[in-house]
């Protein structure tokens, strides 16, 4: 039971060295429509689109676009409509 605690301990400690905070906070992104007032999000262009889906098709989520709540939601109604006129797939292999 002693041996454990201090096996935990020491894991603890271990993790507490390889964590690097320096790596973790790395520059705020910046939703790219609200930044720039003129981008107009386009369900009927795909290569726009393209940037919001992975290779599956699927749509990113916000930590990786980097969108505000608000574009966010913008982005996954474009894609859906995208979607539903065979200009983007569903889901690819
Ligand atoms: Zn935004």
């Amino acid at each position: 039971m002693a041996d454990k605690k201090q096996n935990k301990r020491n894991n603890n400690k271990n993790y507490d060295e390889d964590y690097n905070p320096k790596f973790r906070k790395q520059r705020k992104k910046v939703c790219v429509m609200c930044s720039d007032k003129n981008y107009v999000l386009d369900y009927k262009n795909p290569e726009q689109l393209r940037k919001f889906i992975n290779e599956r098709g699927k749509i990113l989520p916000r930590r990786n676009t980097g969108a505000c709540a608000k574009h966010q939601r913008d982005i996954t109604t474009a894609i859906k409509r995208a979607r539903h006129i065979a200009i983007l797939p569903y889901a690819q292999n």
